[in-house]
């Protein structure tokens, strides 16, 4: 158990420093300190841990997420009038991209050089923390919240796996899971196909003041979480010093995930496989300001105004359940 506490935040950033080989880093960091909680991933620290297994920052939060999730039922309801049953039960051991089983995982990104040189880097990628998240914003039964702490959490007793989080996420980050959930004590073939899942920020784990799973995993000090304003800073001074480049302070408005990269995000994206599952790294602007986004989302969901009253219901009918994602 680690509390994010002065001494070892210090402890990490020294990790950091030693790997890097840079000096002078004066943050720190209290977690009771209101204000949103942010993750430093620096790229010239990940190594994709290669030489091992499995990444171990993938593996510590794999293992939390497959004991939280329950066996789907069988068969899984097929969703009417239309929904695609999403059931990856079986394939727990898939490490190349987000599933509802994999909140993080490492994508390998070959980049080509001006000078024709090949370089890769290694980017953990799971939930970004938006300052203002879309999928929280957009959830029409209010299972997706974001906590004073900087967490935007999905509550897996209210989420009817309607996915339209992971319709208006700019990197598709949400991923289903079918045939568990509130929506199987309802109307289960008109009204959800399961519940979502994606990185939650181990809330239950920073609520008491300790740090994130991958975090305290990573053996390579790659990853520094703290304060938003201390890791900002400190994500500028690195970018500053070594001639780096950032995403996540601006896309999408702000957001709780910093990357700092040897090469610019432009052939990062150029040279990334995204896809379903496997997020871009293309700038993105404050994906709310578009109103073009919230219309058609509305448009798209035949279940909406049903929802809201099912909603009601499913309150009802989790009252009395305990929630991860409960308020602060
Ligand atoms: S990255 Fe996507 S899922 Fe995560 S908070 Fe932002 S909008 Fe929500
Ligand atoms: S913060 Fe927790 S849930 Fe999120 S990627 Fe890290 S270990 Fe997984
Ligand atoms: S962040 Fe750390 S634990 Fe995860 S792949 Fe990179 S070096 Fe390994």
């Amino acid at each position: 158990m680690s509390k994010v506490t002065r001494r070892n935040f210090l402890k990490l950033s020294t990790g950091a420093l030693f790997l890097s080989g840079m000096a002078g880093f004066t943050g720190c960091v209290e977690s009771r300190r209101p204000g949103n909680l942010t993750t430093l991933i620096d790229c010239n620290l990940c190594d994709g841990c290669v030489d091992l297994d499995a990444p171990l920052c993938v593996a510590a939060c794999r293992q939390r997420a497959i004991e939280r999730i329950p066996d789907p039922v069988e068969p899984i309801p097929q969703p009417f009038p239309r929904g695609e049953i999403e059931d990856w039960s079986n394939r727990k051991d898939v490490l190349d991209r987000l599933t509802p089983y994999t909140h993080l995982y490492i994508q390998r990104v070959d980049i080509i050089d001006g000078d024709g040189g090949e370089r890769t880097i290694y980017v953990p990628r799971r939930c970004m923390h938006c300052d203002n998240p879309p999928c929280a914003t957009i959830c029409p039964f209010t299972a997706n919240h974001k906590h004073s702490n900087g967490a935007v959490v999905i509550n897996s007793d209210m989420c009817f796996g309607g996915a339209k989080c992971r319709d208006v996420c700019p990197w598709e980050i949400p991923q289903r899971q079918s045939g568990i959930g509130i929506y199987l004590d309802l109307v289960p073939t008109l009204a959800g196909n399961g519940v979502m899942f994606k990185c939650d920020l181990c809330y239950d784990r920073v609520r008491d003041d300790r740090l994130p799973l991958c975090v305290e995993a990573c053996h390579r000090f790659a990853m520094v979480f703290g304060q938003k304003r201390d890791i900002e800073m400190e994500a500028i001074r690195r970018a500053a010093q070594v001639g780096g480049y950032l995403y996540g302070m601006r896309e999408n408005g702000g957001t709780g995930t910093i990357y700092l990269s040897p090469v610019s995000f432009d052939k990062v994206n150029d040279a990334i496989d995204s896809g379903p599952g496997r997020p871009h790294m293309a700038q993105v602007e404050r994906h709310l300001e578009k109103a073009s986004v919230l219309e058609s989302s509305v448009l798209l969901s035949p279940v909406i105004g049903m929802g809201a009253g099912l909603a009601a219901a499913a309150l009802v009918a989790v009252k009395g359940r305990g929630g991860d994602g409960g308020g602060d």
